[in-house]
């Protein structure tokens, strides 16, 4: 897995962080520093995509992208609901 940190973003977008296939069957997450405003911002970012990534590689489930950003929200609160 690779993961980089940009302090750029070249496309229109706010996302903090996108995980993404690459040709050789790899994933790669991206890290957009800029769009966040303190460390803790970007630790739940690396978490989140984190779970992304786990999710893409073992296809663990058979979720839509709103389920899957719904069971991230809740993993990333878990601490709060117990
Ligand atoms: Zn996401």
């Amino acid at each position: 897995m690779d993961m980089d940190f940009r302090t750029y973003d070249t496309r229109d977008s706010k996302e903090k962080g996108v995980t993404l296939p690459t040709p050789n069957n790899k994933l790669r997450i991206l890290i957009f520093l800029q769009h966040h405003e303190t460390l803790d911002d970007i630790y739940a970012t690396i978490t989140h995509e984190l779970i992304h990534y786990c999710l893409m590689k073992y296809r663990m489930v058979d979720i839509d992208d709103y389920q899957e950003h719904d069971l991230i929200h809740t993993m990333q609160w878990i601490d709060e609901y117990i």
